[in-house]
């Protein structure tokens, strides 16, 4: 939408002109998976599909908040009460960073807000991590908090985890606050360090939701969180950041299959990860189809976080780009979506191939996203 017509809106469904807005990005992990939460390393990339918190301030304490994207609904809070969950679901987010912010001890502010996005919901894409830093970015700036970046993705990832009842690592809020236009960020997570990479220019970034019905995601993603943990506990390390192949093999007979499996990715990942870093900042794509190849291989037989229907996509692009791309499941697997990196002609060709092959092999239909590197939180006053 453009910005005069939100302006236009927020002018009718609030009688007054907006002051600003906080938009945050959607992400797309391009390598390190499930690395987040064992303190290792990352790539994702935050993209151009973002979420657009229009904010005024009021003179009393109430957050009042529409969505575009749920016309007709409204949630409305006072930040001076205790807050709790509300009947709005997507309500519950705004409620949950003002939940996290207050417990924290800061005051906050009254404000009417209107939501736009153009960022797909439940696709993978994280538009719950964009909404929540969106809205953290809104209240540091009207109660002016002072909070860098990084504070602000932490509050959204204490929101997601504490309010949402969603255990996620830091990864999803810390590329939206902290994404840089056109480029990819790699992220040390266990110091939250984090290095631009720039995306070459001629580097399309195609997602593609399964649209898998994900089930048991929740205890799936849980236990191998366990398994990581009681393997860092057996191997003698804080955390599996710390383990080595070395050590690994070293204590083996003292691990469960499922133990050592998990182990072997989160290591073999985090090295993957740093050689892609170096491989798109030489847009060198033989590398990344070997590197995003191998990793997909350690999801699907070292994490078992794969499902027929991403391993299908997988092969589907792959055999669609042949050497002209690089190909992996991206997020938190059991379904979700994978991510190929290409060059446009190759875009037309895995279109082609998904709309042949991947209804006739699973009956579903994807959903394809053609993306670009976009900015992380941004606040604009009028
Ligand atoms: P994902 O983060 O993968 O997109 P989630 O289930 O974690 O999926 O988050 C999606 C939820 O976030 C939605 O169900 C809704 O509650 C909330 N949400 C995301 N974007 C918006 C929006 N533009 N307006 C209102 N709520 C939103
Ligand atoms: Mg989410």
């Amino acid at each position: 939408m453009k910005l005069n017509e939100f302006q236009q809106q927020f002018l009718s469904l609030y009688g007054a002109p907006a002051q600003g807005i906080a938009a945050a990005p959607g992400r797309v992990n391009l390598i390190g998976e499930f690395t987040d939460y064992n303190d290792g390393f990352v790539l994702p990339c935050s993209l151009a599909f973002r979420t657009q918190v229009m904010f005024k301030q009021r003179d009393d304490n109430i957050i009042t908040v529409r969505s575009l994207n749920y016309p007709g609904e409204q949630d409305r809070f006072s930040v001076d009460e205790a807050i709790s969950e509300g009947q709005s679901q997507w309500g519950n987010y705004i409620r949950a960073v003002a939940f996290v912010l207050k417990r924290a001890g800061h005051t906050l502010r009254g404000a009417d807000l209107l939501i736009d996005s153009n960022l797909p919901q439940g696709s993978g894409l994280s538009s719950s991590a964009a909404l929540e830093v969106a809205v953290g970015g809104m209240f540091n700036h009207i109660a002016q908090l002072g909070l860098p970046p990084e504070k602000i993705a932490l509050f959204g990832q204490e929101a997601e985890n504490d309010f949402m009842h969603c255990q996620c690592g830091i990864m999803d809020q810390l590329i939206s606050a902290k994404g840089e236009n056109g480029h990819a960020l790699l992220i040390d997570c266990e110091n939250l360090a984090t290095t631009a990479v720039k995306v070459p220019d001629d580097l399309n970034i195609v997602i593609v939701n399964s649209n898998y019905p994900r089930k048991l995601v929740d205890s799936e993603y849980n236990q191998r969180r366990i398994d990581c943990e009681q393997a860092a506990v057996k191997m003698g390390v804080e955390t599996l950041r710390q383990a080595t192949m070395t050590g690994l093999q070293a204590v083996k007979a003292t691990l469960s299959e499922n133990e050592y499996k998990r182990t072997h990715h989160v290591i073999s990942e985090n090295d993957r990860v740093i050689a892609a870093t170096t491989a798109l900042q030489n847009n060198d794509m033989d590398a990344l189809r070997t590197l995003m190849a191998a990793s997909h291989q350690s999801l699907k037989h070292d994490f078992e976080v794969t499902v027929p229907a991403t391993d299908g996509l997988v092969e589907i692009c792959k055999e669609a780009m042949g050497e002209r791309g690089a190909v992996r499941m991206t997020g938190g697997g059991f379904g979700g979506a994978i991510v190929c990196l290409c060059r446009d002609a190759e875009v037309p060709l895995i279109k082609a191939a998904i709309e042949k092959h991947y209804f006739e092999r699973f009956s579903l239909n994807a959903d394809i996203y053609v993306c670009s590197a976009g900015s992380g939180l941004q606040i604009t006053s009028f």
